[in-house]
């Protein structure tokens, strides 16, 4: 078989072998695209990440993901877009006229997640996001690169939150976490970066009955599916977008840099990982 005719394989590059939605997601796609391929888990302990990398397409593959722990050093073994670079993180590796190329599509999952699910959000003036770690980043980027005139960052650790405005410029304004109830009637999207909420963790304790009539909520936690923020917004009848959305939008970009075919984010697909996501 020719190189231009071998069905072509991309991997999870992680450590330890973590149980992963993508293999779903991908596998989902290929066979609804028809596109032959395939995409597997590769248990990578650190001290084997520089030469994994370097080698490949050696072992066969057109691209990767990477996740917890490699995703910062992934930065510095590739060629790393803006959007990479920003973050500090990388978690998408394709190659591009022969050199290994990364970006972060935590950025995209986001942002077009907010698009399907809350079309014309952008509309707005400022923005509360919850949150100063890794994925506040792509958050606070994603929201700077649609133009978001102000972003206001609450985090229970004060100088993470500065940290992070200080690298994105005066549009992003710290602000102490017991704050964020005055900042709630002002906020016409609110995002919750933190893992409060998430299975195993206290919920968010947050009255979504101080945020304007029109607000939108997005939500990063996807475990559970519907988190105690995302149901009491409902039930006020905001628009929402959940974590499970985010996390589909932002496998996308992989799949169409490695099989070249741009998959979509369908109910179908949805359904696939909910039933995964609810039997774990
Ligand atoms: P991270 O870097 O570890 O950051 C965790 C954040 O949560 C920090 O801001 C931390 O504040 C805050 N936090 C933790 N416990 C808290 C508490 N008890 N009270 C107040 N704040 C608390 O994690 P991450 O990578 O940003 O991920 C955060 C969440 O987003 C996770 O649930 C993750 O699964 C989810 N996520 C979802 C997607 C998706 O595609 N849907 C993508 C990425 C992440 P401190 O700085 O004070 O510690």
């Amino acid at each position: 078989m020719s190189t231009a005719t071998r069905p072509r394989l991309a991997c999870l590059i992680g450590w330890p072998a973590a149980h992963s939605r993508s293999p779903l997601i991908h596998h989902h796609w290929l066979r609804t695209l028809g596109v032959p391929g395939g995409y597997v888990i590769e248990a990578v302990p650190p001290d084997e990440l520089q030469d994994f990398v370097f080698r490949l397409a050696l072992r066969g593959f057109v691209g990767a993901n990477v996740t917890i722990p490699h995703k910062e050093r992934a930065l510095a073994l590739t060629n790393p877009d803006s959007r990479a670079r920003a973050i500090g993180a990388a978690n998408t590796l394709w190659f591009e006229d022969g050199e290994l190329r990364s970006t972060n599509t935590d950025v995209e999952g986001f942002l077009n997640n907010l698009d399907a699910s809350a079309p014309g959000w952008e509309e707005i003036e400022e923005a509360l996001v919850l949150g100063a770690g890794g994925s506040a980043r792509a958050v606070v980027f994603g929201l700077l690169e649609r133009g978001i005139p102000r972003v206001q960052l609450v985090n229970r650790t004060h100088e993470r939150a500065q940290a992070l405005a200080d690298q994105f410029g005066d549009k992003v304004r710290p602000a102490p976490w017991q704050s964020f109830t005055d900042l709630l009637p002002r906020a016409q999207l609110l995002v919750n970066t933190t893992s409060l909420g998430m299975r195993g963790q206290p919920p968010l304790e947050l009255d979504v009955g101080r945020l304007p009539d029109r607000a939108v909520v997005a939500e990063l936690v996807y475990v559970p599916l519907v988190t105690p923020l995302l149901a009491s917004a409902r039930t006020r009848g905001l628009r929402t977008a959940d974590g499970l959305g985010m996390l589909l939008h932002q496998a996308v970009r992989g799949f169409e840099l490695w099989f070249g075919r741009r998959p979509q984010v369908t109910p179908e697909l949805r359904a696939l990982v909910e039933g995964d996501l609810t039997s774990a």
